[in-house]
């Protein structure tokens, strides 16, 4: 069991490279205000950024308040967003949440977590995300890159999301709090993958506690 302060430092240590490497550190889901983030975050529930990009890349140039996608209507987005997984879904959120920015929000988003989480297909991962990347929010939006991340190195551990987030926040020092989930996501995406994590040229494997490196 290590110390308190051994296990510190380990974090402190384990952030501190991640900043060396990518000190600015953003999401990869295009947007251009608030609203079309929030459009952007709820398309990408179970689907990759690189997908709902190539979805939005046309639609936001035309489509960028909530006023104009009411006008623009349900079909007419999925015209837009047919090859993004759950798409009826989605563009039903969209709609009805578009309304709500309108008639109770001044076509606003929201910068409160309640706020945001009571619009349709809005989770606390989603909130996290335009709380974090728009309102600068140090919120921490835990995805499955996260969550693997975080249990197989030990550093932000979990036995669900909610303990990650959690672990996240009573464990990364305040300074590195408005960025961490960008650099565990980027980590999760590009070094410590699902299938063969690349520990070779890992950054952080003298502080990882996962057993089965590769
Ligand atoms: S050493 Fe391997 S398992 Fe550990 S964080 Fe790096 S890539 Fe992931």
């Amino acid at each position: 069991m290590k110390s308190p302060a051994a296990e510190y430092w380990r974090v402190h240590t384990a952030f501190s490279r991640f900043r060396s490497l990518c000190e600015h550190p953003k999401g990869e889901l295009n947007h251009v205000n608030a609203f079309t983030l929030l459009v952007a975050v709820v398309l990408s529930a179970q689907a990759t950024d690189v997908g709902v990009n190539k979805a939005t890349k046309h639609l936001f140039r035309s489509i960028d308040s909530p006023a104009k996608m009411l006008a623009l209507g349900e079909e007419g987005l999925i015209a837009h967003i047919r090859s993004i997984g759950l798409f009826r879904n989605k563009a039903k959120n969209v709609i009805k949440l578009s309304r709500i920015l309108v008639e109770e929000f001044d076509g606003e988003v929201p910068s409160s977590r309640a706020a945001l989480q009571s619009l349709p297909g809005v989770g606390r991962k989603t909130a996290n995300v335009v709380l974090n990347m728009w309102f600068h929010h140090p919120a921490q939006a835990v995805d499955t890159h996260i969550f693997r991340v975080g249990n197989r190195t030990g550093l932000v551990p979990g036995k669900n999301t909610d303990e990650v987030e959690r672990a996240i926040e009573d464990k990364v020092p305040a300074e590195f709090q408005s960025h961490a989930h960008h650099w565990l996501i980027l980590h999760g995406r590009y070094v410590c993958r699902a299938r063969r994590p690349d520990c070779g040229q890992c950054i952080i494997n003298d502080l990882c506690e996962f057993d089965n490196k590769s």
